[in-house]
This record gives C-alpha cells, sequence and structure tokens, in this order.
C-alpha cells in the first residue's frame, strides 16, 4: 500500500501573468455566405444567425442558413462535379489536397485564433493540435490518392458519388479535415455541413478550399442548424452520409437512412474507461487523467470520462490528481497558459451543470479546485465525482464536459466488468507497466480505440470509431477510406 504524504507536489509560488495571442493577423467578416458551386453565394430565403464568442455570448459574425433549397442546389452542383472529379486521375485530386493541406499550414496561426475565438478551446490546444492534425489529415490522404488500387488490391475501388458530411462543434476544423479528406481522395464530391456554434473555421476552409483551384462543386460547404443537417440526410440524390455528433441525432440518421440506398458512418457518444493499475507509473497517469477528460473541456467524444483506480493506490491517484486540479487555470482561451477555456455554449453548460446537479442529489461526493471563473461567459470548474457506482446516471451518461467520476476496482475481471458496463464503445485508456495486462484488456474492452500508458493521441495513420452506440465504420488510416467507395 502507498501511503499518502500531505505534502502538496504541485503548490509552487509561481503565478502566470497574461500571455495572450495576437488577434492582430486574422480576417474574419462581418458576414459570411454559403460556399457553393465554387461561389460564395447568398442563401435563397435571405437568412443568417450569428456566431457567439463563447468567452461573452458576445456576437462574431453572421453567416448565412442554408435551407432546403440551398442543400438541393449545393447537392446538384456536387453531382455536376461528381463526373469529371471521379474521372481525374488520383495523381491529379492528390495536388489538390497537397495543396489544401499547404494553405492550412500556411495559415495555421489564423486557423487556431478563430477556432479558439468560436468555440472556446485553449489557443495552445487548437494552435498544436487541431490545427496541425487537420493539415496532416489532408497530407496524409492526398497520399492516398493514387494509391487506392494498392490500398484495396484486385478489388476496383469506385468513388459513391456526393457525400453529406455532418460535423459536431468541439473540433470543427479537425473534423471537417477528418470528413473532407479521405472523401476528395476517393473521388467522392461534397457536401458538408459545420455545427450551428462553430461554422468560422470550416468557412475559413471553404476560402482556401476556392483558392486551392479545385474544380467547382467538388466541395460544397453551408451553414445552417438541424434542419439543414436534416435536408442532406434526407435529400434523395445523396450516396453517402458521414455523420459525427450525439447519439440521439445519430439514431435518428439511422432510421432516415434505412431502406435507402444511403451508406452510413456514424462517429456518435462515449463514455471512456481510463484505467489505473497499481503497477503504473503514477505521476505520469495523474497527467494522463488530466488530459483525458479536461482536454478541450471534456468536449471530447473518447474522453476519459470514467476513471477505474485500481484500489491499493487510490487514496494516492485521488490526492495528486486533486491537486494536480488545483493548478489548472481556467479562462481566457486565447491566453496561452489556459489550460481549460469557455464551455462552448450557454445550452451545453446547462447540460454540464445538470449532470453536476444529479450527481450531487444522487449522493455522489463532488470537488472541484478553488478556481477563479471569469465573470461573463460559458466557465465551469473542473470536477470530480468521487464515491460513485455504476447506476449513477453521471457514470452512465455522456456529459461533454470537464466533469469526471471516480470508481476503484480490486482484479483485472472486475475492471473489465465495470469498464464494458455502459451503452458506449469508443475508447478506454490502460496504464500499468505490465504489457502482457495491456495486451489482455485491448481484447476483452468493447471500446475502438484503447490508449496504453497515454490518452487522446490522434493520427491521421491510425482508424478511429466506436461499436455499441458510439456508431460505427472507421475514419483514418486505411480503414478511413472504405466508406467512401464501393467495389465492382
Ligand atoms: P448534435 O448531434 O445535435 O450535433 C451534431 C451535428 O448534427 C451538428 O452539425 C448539428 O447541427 C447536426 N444536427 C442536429 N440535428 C440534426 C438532424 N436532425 N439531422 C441532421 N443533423 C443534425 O449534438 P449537439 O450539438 O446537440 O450536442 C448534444 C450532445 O451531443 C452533447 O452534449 C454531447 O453529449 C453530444 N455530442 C457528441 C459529439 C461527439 O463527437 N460524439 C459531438 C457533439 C455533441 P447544429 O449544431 O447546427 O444543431
Amino acid at each position: 500500500m502507498h501511503k499518502v504524504k500531505n505534502k502538496d507536489v504541485f503548490k509552487a509560488s509561481w503565478t502566470y501573468d497574461k500571455a495572450p495571442e495576437s488577434t492582430d493577423h486574422i480576417q474574419i467578416k462581418k458576414q459570411y455566405e454559403l460556399f457553393i458551386d465554387g461561389k460564395f453565394t447568398k442563401p435563397i430565403k435571405g437568412k443568417y444567425f450569428d456566431t457567439i464568442n463563447p468567452t461573452d455570448n458576445k456576437k462574431i459574425a453572421s453567416v448565412a442558413e442554408a435551407s432546403d433549397k440551398d442543400v438541393d442546389k449545393a447537392v446538384k452542383a456536387a453531382r455536376k462535379a461528381f463526373k469529371s472529379w471521379s474521372a481525374l486521375t488520383g495523381k491529379e485530386r492528390g495536388k489538390y489536397i497537397f495543396r489544401i493541406a499547404r494553405l492550412i499550414q500556411e495559415r495555421a496561426r489564423e486557423f487556431a485564433v478563430i477556432e479558439s475565438l468560436d468555440g472556446g478551446k485553449p489557443i495552445r490546444e487548437s494552435r498544436d493540435i487541431d490545427i496541425p492534425l487537420a493539415a496532416n489529415h489532408f497530407f496524409y490522404y492526398a497520399g492516398w490518392a493514387d494509391k487506392l488500387t494498392y490500398a484495396f488490391p484486385n478489388r476496383n475501388p469506385k468513388p459513391l458519388g456526393v457525400v453529406g458530411q455532418i460535423i459536431p462543434w468541439n473540433f470543427p476544423l479537425l473534423m471537417a479535415s477528418w470528413k473532407i479528406a479521405p472523401a476528395l481522395a476517393t473521388g467522392n464530391t461534397i457536401v458538408l455541413k459545420p455545427a450551428e456554434t462553430t461554422p468560422l473555421t470550416a468557412l475559413k476552409l471553404a476560402e482556401i478550399i476556392h483558392e486551392s483551384g479545385i474544380p467547382k462543386g467538388v466541395v460544397n460547404i453551408i451553414a445552417g442548424a438541424g434542419e439543414t443537417g436534416a435536408a442532406i440526410v434526407n435529400h434523395p440524390d445523396i450516396d453517402k452520409i458521414a455523420f459525427t455528433g450525439s447519439t440521439g441525432v445519430g439514431k435518428y440518421i439511422l432510421n432516415a437512412t434505412a431502406g435507402t440506398h444511403k451508406k452510413l458512418t456514424l462517429e456518435l457518444g462515449g463514455k471512456g474507461a481510463n484505467i489505473i493499475f497499481d503497477d503504473a507509473a503514477i505521476d505520469q497517469a495523474v497527467e494522463g487523467i488530466v488530459n483525458a477528460i479536461f482536454f478541450n473541456q471534456g468536449h471530447v467524444c473518447c474522453a476519459g470520462s470514467r476513471l477505474f483506480v485500481q484500489e491499493s493506490v487510490a487514496d494516492l491517484v485521488i490526492k495528486k490528481l486533486k491537486d494536480r486540479m488545483k493548478t489548472l487555470i481556467v479562462g481566457d482561451p486565447l491566453d496561452k497558459n489556459t489550460d481549460i477555456g469557455a464551455i462552448n455554449s450557454k445550452k451545453q453548460l446547462q447540460t454540464i451543470e445538470k449532470y453536476i446537479k444529479i450527481g450531487v442529489n444522487e449522493g455522489s461526493e463532488i470537488y472541484q479546485p478553488k478556481c477563479k471563473l471569469p465573470k461573463h461567459g460559458n466557465w465551469c470548474a473542473p470536477t470530480l465525482f468521487l464515491n460513485v457506482s455504476q447506476s449513477h446516471r453521471i457514470v452512465q451518461e455522456e456529459i461533454f464536459g470537464p466533469v469526471l467520476t471516480v470508481q476503484t476496482f480490486r482484479t483485472i475481471s472486475e475492471v473489465i466488468e465495470k469498464a464494458n458496463n455502459t451503452p458506449y464503445g469508443l475508447s478506454a485508456g490502460v496504464w500499468t507497466d505490465k504489457g502482457s495486462k495491456i495486451f489482455h484488456l485491448t481484447q476483452k474492452l468493447d471500446a475502438g480505440i484503447v490508449w496504453a500508458n497515454t490518452f487522446n493521441k490522434f493520427d491521421p495513420t491510425s482508424p478511429f470509431g466506436g461499436y455499441k452506440e458510439s456508431g460505427f465504420g472507421r475514419e483514418g488510416g486505411l480503414h478511413g477510406l472504405k466508406p467512401y467507395v464501393k467495389f465492382e
């Protein structure tokens, strides 16, 4: 049994000066239009909505809202472009995709700042993770464009046609790149809808795509709310839907596409188990717990939101975790010292607060470090729930915020049973110094992704996706090409 010392290892006399990222170099228009058929066009019904900065709930820009008529226009443009785009050689298609990747890199700073302004995520994350990974996805799939016959030997892969892609607000540019890059590499044309609360980087991406010289109509990017998404899903001339978002909307899309010719991939919610064994490197594991649940304010489908700690080290891990949580800086997403930025929207903050109340009412012990939250905007302190059991709603349901539940276990079989006792099956993490234990758990855990001695690591070469109510289909890697091709 490890002895728990009272010393607060993280307590330091350091305070941080403000280190704000400059916004001088970014260009945000007052109004954004729909990107259809290679042009920025006004919405047919003339409707616009505001995109809001979650740090003060003030308007950043007006954004055109696509109606079903605009969706139809975009699908027609994509259908027309499909003929020549799919007939290009893979090498030619790859050139455009490479160009998009390079243009994202050139304007990475601008993308990062806009991502943080529109979505609330810390600039450190948008600058070091979201934007470079988005560029990497384009680079990676550009490489596949002329090698499809090697990806699927002797199977003569063909593109599907027009694909409808609907993405959420937690990783706006990254999700757009996960969707667009493999679809282009395989010769499909696209109608993509970003989330209503975070349309700006997708619309910036539309500018880059325009600049890349890609033939008109190949990529169409149209903003709007759920109804726009539904109009894409229900359009009869779409051949495939790729959706990332909530399990509820995923089920609706599954129903709407059932019995049609449309192919479907769903990347839905999660309730990832992060498992710490007593032989793990404890300090690294504590950092891993922080990264698993507080990364991007916990707005992460694969977040490690259920922590399982082996009983013999539980007191030590929880003590260290609480100490580490005291040092987390919650605040201005544009400050380079910030660890936890703004909650993406008022609505999402209400959802998280609802779950925190439920947790307290269910009798769990709550821990939140004392931290100064800004007066205006949407903020949530990092939160731990101790003394929870499997049946608690905060253990079963996706919260999508910086809220972690903590349970203990004694044996491997016990933790496997507990970890799998969820409707979801997206991610898990295992912390141990025994390779054999890692391999054993990766076989037994019902999760599409299992990280070993790390968490929330993403790579374009690596497939990502879930089981059970976390959806089906894979994005990333060679597997990510498959949902966009048919075999003749
Ligand atoms: P949604 O599933 O509603 O949003 C995801 C995307 O789907 C958005 O672009 C949304 O548009 C669009 N959409 C909404 N309704 C429809 C529809 N009927 N047909 C087609 N597209 C539609 O997620 P929310 O934003 O409402 O978040 C709610 C919860 O979902 C969160 O609290 C979280 O638990 C979970 N979530 C999970 C994500 C994941 O990656 N697994 C990502 C986001 C949320 P619009 O934004 O304009 O409404």
